[in-house]
């Protein structure tokens, strides 16, 4: 399998059963199992979707057996994501027959790209929910017990389940997803997720800033701030609107509230051709606004994001991120291509020129700020040249990781529409791990470059190999492990930790 080395998601958490860290002190009629794949944002959206259940009586389980619903928060971003759904749903269908009253439920991507033919297709499911139609999961479950198949996949220009407060599954009690926005408008034409998770909203602020305080009262010491596109977060205060209506206007965040300082419209964002409403934009919260409130929750709370599109992530972002300290110096700025015959094919609106200039301001404004990448091999009509020039622009970027994978069409895309996915599978895999072979040597390059350096780690837990050892991460994102030594240290510490030797994952040190 070639997405093995570096992937977009962490595939030990593929299929993950979740069930929250504490069973609140109630005795629950019913019991759901929830298993979710692909991306962090389906991770995030299965804990507001056990909150919904929750206020609904049902108690979460670990154990298949013991349920009575089980659900799949699925994805469809390759058609292998899709393959594995299927084949896990077949294996469900003992239990079914065991316990005729029990109830499948497919979730997310996949449930919105097949809709009613999902229930004709897989006669198994009694349940297809979209990501914004999950406030009706109890009333479909009605229908449904009732006799009837229970379907919702209307998308929604609003829904960001702002006001749910998501129930933390499996955390560790240190770090937490923080959904702002949902939805994306940019319509790269290999990708399915504007058709499944519908067209771009910003979640109101101060329920995100509530979210994160009330993390970090509870013990958590890191937010990653999810969307697809985060860096074009805009939020109008003054409409309640969450889509950008102008350009880029300075707020000056306080923790009590937002107050203009400055409307600088000279700064306006890479091409974001919206309709100006001054009324709207005086009182916008934007990307760079959104980070600084959530820096001044306060200085022990560090906080990520993902995923950025190059496109979008200003000098005013970068700035903020140099800005204060516990914003981490981590960037992931997804290329696809390092060939602008491709990138113009997949609508990609950069060119790797312009995207080399973003590196380099990066750079240039954070010296140690992490970079990664997400690269797709073997996109309608590669040729060798444009593989070679995506090779040149990984060593020139040096990122310190990658998602690859190779290009899987699908259905409903611009790319499925209007080009030929003539690479054949065999180039797609050569190529591809030609791009994860170069990955491996440039984080190995990235991690050697740290030896003897020190660095402050946020302790997340016992290293996977040994629980003398603790495991946490940079601040620029890199995993490290180290003994515990006589220290009485917990996750959630931060500790000072110096480098002394690297594999090509992870760095290994001591504590100073
Ligand atoms: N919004 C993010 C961005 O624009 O960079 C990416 C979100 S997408 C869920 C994650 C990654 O999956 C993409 O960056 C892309 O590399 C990969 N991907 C999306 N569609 C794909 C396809 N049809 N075949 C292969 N990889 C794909
Ligand atoms: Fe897909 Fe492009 Fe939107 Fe990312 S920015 S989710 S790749 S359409």
């Amino acid at each position: 399998m070639f997405e093995i080395a570096h992937k977009v998601q962490d595939e030990s958490r593929q299929g993950e059963a979740f069930t929250p860290a504490m069973t609140p002190d109630k005795q629950f009629k019913r019991l759901f199992y929830i298993e979710s794949y692909g991306c962090s944002m389906n991770f995030s959206d299965s804990e507001i979707v056990a909150s919904i259940l929750f206020d609904e009586g049902f108690g979460a389980t670990r154990h298949l057996q013991e349920a009575d619903l089980i659900l799949l928060n699925t994805c469809s971003i390759r058609e292998k994501a899709e393959q594995t759904i299927r084949k896990r749903l077949t294996e469900f269908r003992k239990l079914k027959h065991q316990k005729p009253s029990l109830l499948i439920g497919v979730l997310g991507c996949m449930a919105e790209r097949l809709k009613s033919k999902f229930l004709e297709e897989e006669k198994l499911v009694d349940l297809v929910v979209g990501p914004d139609a999950y406030r009706s999961l109890p009333g479909l479950i009605v229908d449904v017990n009732d006799g009837q198949k229970g379907i919702n996949v209307l998308l929604s220009r609003e829904e960001t389940y702002a006001d749910i407060s998501p129930v933390r599954l499996n955390t560790n009690g240190i770090t937490a997803f923080v959904s702002i926005m949902r939805g994306c408008n940019n319509m790269c034409s290999f990708c399915v997720v504007p058709f499944t998770r519908g067209r771009e909203r910003s979640r109101d602020p101060e329920s995100i800033i509530k979210e994160c305080r009330d993390l970090f009262n509870a013990g958590y010491k890191e937010v990653t701030l999810l969307g697809q596109n985060v860096d074009s977060y805009y939020y109008s205060q003054a409409t309640g609107t969450s889509v950008p209506q102008g350009g880029i206007f300075h707020t000056q965040p306080s923790l009590s509230g937002i107050t203009l300082i400055n409307n600088d419209t000279s700064k306006s964002k890479v091409g974001v051709p919206y309709n100006s409403s001054p009324e709207a934009d005086r009182c916008a919260v934007t990307f760079a606004s959104l980070l600084e409130m959530v820096a001044l929750i306060s200085p022990q709370l560090r906080i990520r994001f993902s995923t950025s599109h190059p496109k979008d992530i200003t000098d005013e972002v970068l700035f903020t991120m140099a800005k204060y300290d516990n914003i981490c110096k981590y960037i992931h700025l997804p290329l696809q291509s390092g060939s602008n015959r491709v990138l113009q094919l997949m609508n990609r609106s950069y060119t790797r020129e312009w995207y080399m200039s973003k590196v380099n301001r990066i750079r240039e404004v954070m010296p140690v700020c992490g970079i990664s990448a997400d690269i797709i091999a073997g996109f309608c009509t590669e040729t060798e040249q444009d593989h070679q020039e995506t090779l040149r622009l990984m060593e020139y970027s040096k990122y310190d990781m990658s998602y690859m994978f190779f290009y899987s069409e699908r259905p409903g895309t611009l790319a499925h529409r209007r080009y030929k996915d003539d690479i054949p599978e065999v180039t797609k895999k050569r190529r591809l791990q030609e791009i994860v072979d170069l990955q491996n040597k440039l984080s190995q390059q990235s991690n050697k470059e740290d030896l003897g350096k020190t660095f402050i780690v946020l302790i997340e837990g016992d290293s996977k190999k040994s629980n003398g050892d603790w495991m946490g991460r940079t601040s620029h994102n890199k995993v490290i492990v180290f003994p515990k030594g006589l220290n009485s240290l917990e996750p959630g510490s931060y500790v000072e930790v110096k480098v002394n030797h690297c594999t090509q994952a992870t760095l290994l040190g001591e504590i100073v």
